[in-house]
């Protein structure tokens, strides 16, 4: 057990607004409301406190796939991803054969079952050719909802969401099955009209996989998935705040038709986050790492991002110019609601897992806990 701590002098971002000067207590793995006898007084003036990041869409870190890479690799991973704050991670898989990605699963489930990770996204194989991005395309797929059911099933209660081209034959009927099994059907790498995505939506989808990206540019006459997913309330939508994946401007729109409690910043992060440059297998795909844009080498198609999430919060605050508060709602709140983990996780209130970032004046990282223990101590910055 974690001894227990009282965090003081920060700026603590909490839900009912940001508290100069805060004290935040933590009474073995989780926050209290009041400091236990003899708790260690931890200075944090002139720093940051936020919730923990909670990251729905991470292909990877540290050098290791969790598509391809073995338990102790993607363990590697995830360690990566908290190094820089991401205290709950969903792991994605890129397109496989079915049978490989069933057993997949199964590894990643037992990640689960022992709380490294908070589930699994499937993102692919059930996707359009038209928009496929760095998936391999002669293993894309149409939805069939048994086949997509197989998956789920593989995953033995941990798979979380499921990125679909609704728009493909059984698509609708993939939705509702996901809907009904509680898994959350999310529309991306998708050629789908406007009207078809409303459709989905109807039927019961719920995310937007990366927004903008992997899907038809909005147009005045063919407003397209974009807009069906910016404008109805149910949706969250994905969004990769890297600097290259989306313009600033797009970003803002998106920001500003959504609102901010309907945004979740992703990584989709591959291997080469936090690692460095260099090629690299994504699936089977080569992916060529330069100055930390991945791309595909043959076509050189956008493979996933380098990105983590420290980054895209320093860079919502500082270069996109939106408060703190909507920065922590985009990185923590609003994805821990998806995911069914307001309770545990998502923001800084009594009860819930001492999950939390410590930033200072400039957004950079000097400390992460998670359930109570120091992943990076800021004490030792
Ligand atoms: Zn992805």
């Amino acid at each position: 057990m974690a001894p227990s701590k009282v965090l003081a002098g920060a700026r603590v971002v909490l839900p009912t607004g940001t508290v100069d000067d805060g004290r935040l207590a933590v009474d073995g793995t989780r926050i209290a409301a009041q400091a236990p006898p003899g708790a260690e007084i931890v200075d944090l003036s002139g720093h940051w406190v936020v919730p923990g990041f909670v990251d729905l869409h991470n292909h990877g870190g540290g050098g290791a796939s969790f598509t391809s890479g073995t338990a102790e690799e993607v363990l590697r991973g995830i360690h990566t991803h908290r190094l820089h704050g991401t205290t709950t991670l969903v792991a994605s898989t890129v397109t496989g054969d079915l049978d490989f990605l069933a057993r997949r699963a199964g590894l990643l489930a037992e990640l689960a079952e022992q709380g490294d990770i908070a589930g699994i996204h499937f993102e692919g194989p059930f996707i359009s050719p038209c928009r496929k991005g760095a998936h391999s395309e002669e293993l894309l797929r149409d939805p069939d909802p048994a086949q997509v059911r197989k998956l789920v099933d593989a995953a033995r209660g941990h798979a979380r969401m499921v990125t679909l081209a609704t728009e493909l034959p059984g698509g609708i009927a993939s939705v509702r099955m996901l809907a009904d099994q509680g898994v959350i059907a999310a529309v991306g790498h998708t050629d789908a009209t406007y009207e078809q995505t409303v459709e989905a939506i109807e039927a019961g989808a719920r995310v937007a996989t990366h927004l903008f990206n992997a899907m038809p540019p909005l147009g005045h006459r063919a407003p397209g998935p974009i807009t069906a997913l910016l404008e109805d309330e149910r949706v969250t939508v994905e969004l990769i705040n890297d600097g290259v994946h989306l313009h600033p401007a797009a970003l803002r729109l998106a920001f500003h038709h959504a609102g901010a409690a309907r945004v979740a910043f992703i990584t989709d992060a591959m291997d080469a986050a936090g690692f460095g440059d260099g090629r690299y297998m994504l699936g089977p795909l080569e992916v060529e790492v330069e100055g930390g844009v991945a791309r595909l080498v043959d076509g050189g198609s956008i493979a996933g991002s380098t990105l983590t999430l420290d980054r895209a919060f320093k860079r919502a605050v500082t270069v996109d110019g939106l408060p703190v508060e909507d920065a922590v709602a985009a990185l923590s709140a609003n994805p821990a609601r998806l995911l069914g983990l307001s309770d545990r996780v998502g923001s800084l209130e009594p009860g819930k897992d001492a999950d939390l970032v410590v930033l200072d004046a400039a957004f950079d990282v000097k400390g992460v806990m998670r359930r109570g223990a120091w992943v990076v101590d800021p004490r030792l910055g």
